[in-house]
């Protein structure tokens, strides 16, 4: 259930809640045990749903400190050049980058020369990416 779903559980139960306050408590006995048996099924519907929504927040708080942890790390380590994300060498780019592809994933690979095809193109060892011939290493 999403925050919506916890919102009209809660919604329904006050709605209940406004019928208890018109019935006539001494005349219609067996109508409020039926209304507070449906405001106690409302009431656990939408406790139900505020479980899910925070466990979705739980969720994406630790998405987000897994972000700002990668945000960090790529101010501190990497430096972009050409389309391509280097380790930062004082200051400067240095050697071969990091497979995009990969570091799209969250995935750091550094590119090498596939010695293994004719002209030595640079990949990614993982995902194979082929990055061509030249260009790729840094200035
Ligand atoms: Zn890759």
């Amino acid at each position: 259930m999403d925050i919506a779903g916890a919102i009209a559980g809660v919604t329904a139960a006050l709605g209940l809640v406004k019928e208890l306050r018109d019935i006539n408590a001494q005349l219609d006995q067996a109508e409020l045990k039926l209304k507070i048996a449906d405001l106690t099924t409302a009431l656990s519907d939408a406790k139900l749903g505020l479980v899910d929504v925070a466990q979705s927040l739980r969720d994406k708080d630790t998405e987000i400190a897994d972000l700002k942890k990668l945000v960090k790390y790529r101010a501190e380590n990497l430096i972009d050049q050409q389309g391509f994300r280097y380790p930062n060498k004082d200051g400067k780019a240095d050697g071969l980058p990091y497979c995009p592809a990969c570091e799209a994933k969250g995935i750091f690979i550094r590119l090498a020369q596939d010695r293994n095809t004719p002209g030595h193109p640079f990949k990614c060892p993982s995902c194979r990416a082929d990055y061509g011939y030249n260009g790729v290493v840094a200035r």
